[in-house]
């Protein structure tokens, strides 16, 4: 399977980006983010190394289908899991997958909580709260948090197993007011279950942003996912604060299909897009249909030392990249090209050129892209 193109993951990477996170944020148990396939990298081994050779022993995923997906695969390991978004939890066929796999739903809306504390098989089970302390995506308001505590009460519990916020601005700076004062929320909340007597047995704010640029710290547990993958996720203007030097865990490779000669003008592609100088057009094998998007036109990747350009339409299987003519000596047909390597600052650069984020980049690689694990 030489001539393919191919997301190489190195798992070595992976421990040594949590080896990096321990430093970081000592002493703080891990709650690892592993939804959207893990981020494009492949739920599955990604999940089994982090459990049995990292021992992370909570994973986070959004939807019921994926929490069941990891148990019926990993059926003998004894992992926490949590569903952060796509619960519907009030179906009956749902209660009882959530109760019988031991997956935890993030209840994050009044409607779930009374839903769950009603139920009386949820009455051993772990309630996990998400409060919206200014994210204003999901999550209970941060206002509602006494009658929340009076719910609690009432139903005869006295203790919440994990209670949790989100930030919506991590990847901007500590002083940025929404991080003040979700910060500030976050507080009052924790202080009002205390006030009630209720017992918060775990507690987590922080996602990358927060735990490379070091706030958000104070909880028992952190959320991370963009980073143990390698890059930063802080915006380009705010990277230089990010104290995260992890590298990225995958490269994306392909294979130059055909060289040739090409001149300035000369149509190229669908579109007949005008070349727009005279040069060594490279035919990459990746395309839409592998995730390379057609929004990657005029992005520039780097071969052997020389700089190609995304020219003409990325079709569904292939891409054009053009060089110089002094490359031509260099750029040949059958080598491999490297999209992005295990430097971040490659993919950094590429999400950065091409106006995505790293995250969208890696969750939009197909299935037709395979994942070796090294
Ligand atoms: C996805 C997600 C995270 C992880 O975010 P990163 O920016 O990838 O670290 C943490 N918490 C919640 C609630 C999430 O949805």
């Amino acid at each position: 399977m030489h001539f393919r193109s191919r997301l190489n993951i190195k798992l070595s990477l992976l421990e040594e980006n949590f080896r990096k996170l321990t430093a970081l944020a000592p002493e703080k148990e891990v709650l690892f983010m592993v939804k959207a396939d893990a981020y494009g990298h492949g739920m599955i081994p990604i999940v089994k190394f982090s459990h049995e050779k990292l021992g992370i022993k909570e994973f986070g995923v959004a939807t019921l289908e994926e929490a069941l997906k990891l148990r019926k695969e990993l059926p003998h390991s004894k992992f926490e899991i949590y569903v952060f978004s796509d619960l519907q939890l009030p179906i009956t066929e749902n209660k009882e997958k959530f109760k019988q796999n031991r997956i935890i739903p993030v209840i994050a809306t009044i409607g779930d909580l009374d839903y769950f504390l009603g139920e009386k098989d949820f009455k051993h089970f772990p309630l996990c709260l998400k409060f919206n302390t200014g994210m204003n995506r999901l999550g209970i308001l941060s206002k509602d948090a006494n009658f929340v505590a009076r719910k609690i009460k009432d139903s005869g519990r006295k203790s919440i197993y994990h209670l949790m916020s989100h930030f919506s601005s991590a990847s901007y700076p500590l002083n940025n007011e929404n991080n003040q004062s979700q910060l500030n929320s976050f507080s009052e909340v924790k202080k009002v279950f205390k006030d009630n007597s209720i017992i918060i047995e775990k507690t987590s704010l922080a996602n990358s942003g927060a735990i490379e640029q070091g706030f958000g710290l104070e909880e028992s547990h952190i959320r991370p996912g963009l980073i143990l993958y390698g890059p930063s996720s802080l915006n380009n203007e705010n990277r230089k604060l990010s104290k995260w030097t992890g590298k990225n865990i995958s490269s994306l490779e392909t294979y130059i299909i055909l060289t040739f000669e090409v001149k300035k003008g000369m149509p190229i592609g669908y579109g007949a897009t005008p070349c727009p100088h005279d040069g060594i057009m490279a035919i990459i094998a990746l395309g839409y249909g592998d995730g390379f998007s057609t929004r990657y036109q005029g992005a520039h990747l780097d071969h052997k030392g020389h700089r190609g350009i995304i020219i003409g339409r990325v079709n569904m299987d292939m891409s054009q990249i053009l060089f110089s003519l002094e490359s031509k000596e260099d750029i040949r047909t059958g080598e491999n090209l490297v999209i992005w390597g295990n430097d971040p600052r490659e993919i950094l650069n590429f999400s950065d050129e091409t106006r995505t984020i790293p995250y969208e980049i890696f969750c939009q690689l197909t299935e037709r892209v395979p994942r070796v694990y090294t």
